[in-house]
């Protein structure tokens, strides 16, 4: 019999005090363990979904509550389950963006023409900043040497945007990864599907990852090169849709994020360091990973200052609650210095940064290494 929240929920409040959207409404009802409450009831006792909706609506997906939970009670797991029983208009369309993109990418890259159309959206058009390419006068450049390491195959798994929207990553990331491995060419992965699941198209989610795991085995299990935190934290939590354990585990260890590379970057030359950086941790990232990139920086005495707060981005709560995604959004940018650059390592992040400040300030660490 499945356990219920109530069965196991030790009432510590954990979850709240990382929950970003609770923090931010101080509604107890859009907490994490509300929504998982929320969710037992509809288990237990049949509550009409449509009536609850609203409340598991409220939240970004970071995973911040699923870290800290000691009895484990995946709370963004249970709204994508919820949202698979409530489709509605928005995510339909956030889920047609995201199946279509490789015919779509050109149209976004133009700025959508449609604030006419549907006001609501507006929002979108100004995803067209996140393609400008940034001015890098005064940015710090690394020219990085190759290192003189053995190299073994590796593939990049660029993610939905790095394949279609930010090609530029894309060949960055190929270039850090040369200096380790032998990069085969580039790859037509399927989506993450973490954006998918999040809008509860769950059997979706599940059928472009068993592509994925298809297409890695078809290449000889080489290691897996990811530069988007989102990807490669679903891509990690979805091993557990692997059966054969040993295949599991060598998907796990080929699953790479990127910084864990640039901490061996032996040999780099600065030639322009005149900004201060914020080097920001996705919450889907691990702290380890993030650190790795803080320990090249010490390494080479860049300065920064780093900061973890949620973005807000939420993937289709971006269309579902876009005024919730703005405050988050906005509580970013307040604690950021009116001449820090953000730099940060998730596809997510960057687009919400650009959505809610000022674009030109906003890169990927991609973006700072040049050849
Ligand atoms: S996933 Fe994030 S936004 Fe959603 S309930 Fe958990 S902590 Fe809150
Ligand atoms: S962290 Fe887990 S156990 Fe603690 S209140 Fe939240 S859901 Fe319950």
């Amino acid at each position: 019999m499945e356990k219920f929240y109530q069965d196991y929920c030790l009432l510590c409040g954990k979850c709240l005090e990382v929950c970003p959207v609770f923090n931010v409404t101080q509604f107890e009802e859009y907490s994490p363990r509300a929504k998982a409450f929320v969710y037992s009831q509809i288990q237990k006792k049949g509550l009409d979904i449509k009536n609850v909706d609203r409340i598991l609506g409220n939240c970004v997906g970071c995973l911040r509550c699923y870290e800290v939970c000691t009895q484990g009670i995946d709370i963004p797991d249970k709204v994508a389950n919820i949202r698979s029983l409530s489709p509605n208009f928005r995510r339909w369309l956030y889920l047609k963006i995201v199946k279509h993109l490789p015919e779509l990418s050109p149209l976004i890259k133009n700025g959508f023409k449609i604030k006419d159309i549907i006001p609501h959206l507006k929002k979108i058009k100004q995803l067209g900043n996140f393609f400008e390419n940034r001015d890098k006068k005064g940015l710090f450049k690394i020219k990085v040497f190759k290192n003189k390491k053995q190299k073994q195959r590796a593939v990049i798994f660029g993610g939905c945007v790095g394949t279609y929207l930010k090609k530029n990553w894309l060949e960055a990331a190929s270039n850090i990864a040369g200096l380790f491995y032998n990069v085969e060419g580039i790859l037509k992965w399927e989506c993450c599907g973490y954006p998918m699941f999040f809008a509860g198209d769950i059997k979706g989610a599940r059928e472009v990852f068993n592509s994925n795991v298809k297409l890695w085995q078809q290449l000889g299990n080489p290691k897996i090169l990811v530069f988007c935190a989102t990807c490669w934290s679903y891509l990690r939590k979805n091993a557990s849709l692997i059966e054969d354990e040993t295949l599991r585990d060598d998907w796990l260890s080929s699953l790479t994020y990127m910084t864990e590379l640039i901490a061996n970057i032996e040999s780099i030359e600065i030639t322009e360091n005149s900004h201060k950086f914020l080097f920001h941790k996705p919450c889907h990232l691990d702290d380890k990973l993030h650190k790795s990139f803080l320990e090249f920086l010490d390494n080479f005495k860049i300065k920064y200052r780093s900061l973890s707060d949620c973005c807000g981005f939420g993937g289709c709560t971006r269309l579902e609650n876009p005024r919730l995604c703005d405050i988050l959004g906005e509580r970013f940018w307040e604690n950021v210095a009116k001449d820090e650059i953000i730099v940060s390592g998730c596809s997510g992040c960057i687009m919400q940064f650009c959505l809610t400040g000022d674009f030109k300030r906003v890169y990927h660490w991609l973006e700072l290494f040049e050849f």
